[in-house]
Parts: structure tokens; sequence; C-alpha cells
């Protein structure tokens, strides 16, 4: 519906792009300081990468996962507000005659953290998975030198570092390491 370009110079020199939305209300954004960085050549490149989460459904997805986990984690929070053990192993004493709703939700809130903790490494390999996968679809409908330069560019200006410690990776990466990206777009125009 829109290629927008947001007025990100005023909070900072951070400069980014992404893809959002579903539906009828779809866009693309670019931050004015990326614009101001790039070639048209590689601005291009960037919007097929974008463009590339679009075309697989990333969003869409993702939107879906998240309401299925929000669902299956009320799901629990309800059938655990009327166990006594939920209550009684954090250290509370349940009065199970009357309603515990707002003491569930608060135990729920505080455990939830020490499992969800685990949950992270497996959704940030998901999302580093796409970026893989716009990257490949960009380099298919525009120019991969394009997009590895574009790349280098923004961690540069964004001054991230480019050999980061695997594990911190793991757990924390929503987007593959630059050097990463880079081999894969190579090995693409190669083969
Ligand atoms: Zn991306």
């Amino acid at each position: 519906k829109g290629l927008f370009v947001m007025d990100g110079s005023r909070r900072s020199a951070h400069a980014n792009a992404y893809f959002t939305g579903f539906g009828r209300s779809k866009r693309v954004v670019f931050f004015d300081t990326l614009l101001r960085q790039l070639t048209p050549g590689e601005v291009e490149a960037v919007l097929a990468h974008e463009l590339g989460h679009f075309k697989h459904r990333h969003i869409t997805r993702r939107m879906g996962l998240m309401l299925v986990l929000s669902l299956a984690a009320f799901a629990l929070l309800g059938w655990l507000s009327a166990q006594a053990w939920f209550y009684t192993g954090l250290g509370v004493q349940p009065h199970m005659a009357a309603p515990n709703d707002a003491l569930a939700l608060l135990l729920f809130m505080l455990v939830v953290p020490v499992f969800s903790f685990f949950v992270s490494p497996v959704m940030a390999r998901m999302s580093r998975r796409d970026e893989f996968e716009a990257d490949a679809f960009a380099a298919t409908h525009a120019d991969g030198a394009d997009l590895s330069r574009a790349l280098l560019k923004l961690h540069q200006d964004n001054a991230s570092t480019l050999t980061p410690d695997p594990v911190y990776v793991g757990f924390y990466y929503s987007h593959p390491p630059a050097a990463q990206r880079l081999a894969r777009l190579q090995a693409a125009a190669v083969g």
C-alpha cells in the first residue's frame, strides 16, 4: 500500500528499513538515514530484501505463531490458576474458595521468563532463517553485490560488530551476522 520514509534522523543516526503489516495495510518503511547513505542500486536491493519478507509471508506466519503461543499461554495460566500446588510451590497460600486470578497472573508473570528463556534461541533462529530467505530473494530479483554493499554500510554506520560471539548470536540475534549473510550472497552469485 505504500513506500514510506521514516524521519529517523531526528532521533538518531541509526539506519534501517523494514516491512510490516498484512492484508490491505502492507508497507515498506525506509529510514531517511538509509536513503541518504545508499546508492539507487543498493536501495533497490534493500527494497527487494524487504519484499522477500512479504513474498515468503514472514509477517503473517509470525503473527499466526504469536497468536497460537498466546492462546496456549492463556490456557496454561487458566489451568494453573486452579491448581493448589502452583501457589504452594511458589510459597504462597491460596484461598481456593475465593478467586485467585490476580495472584495467579502475578505468579505466572514471575515464572514465565524462566521457561521462555529457553524459547528465545528457537525464535531467534527462525528469524535468522527468514533473513537468509529474504536475502536470497533479493539476490535473484536485484543485485546481490548491491545488497552486500548496503549491508556493509549498515553495519559500519550502526557500529555493530562483525565478529559477534556465536552463543550470543544463537540466543539474541534476530539477524544473522554480516559475515554469514555476505558469504551466502557471494556463494549465490558464484553458483
Ligand atoms: Zn530482513
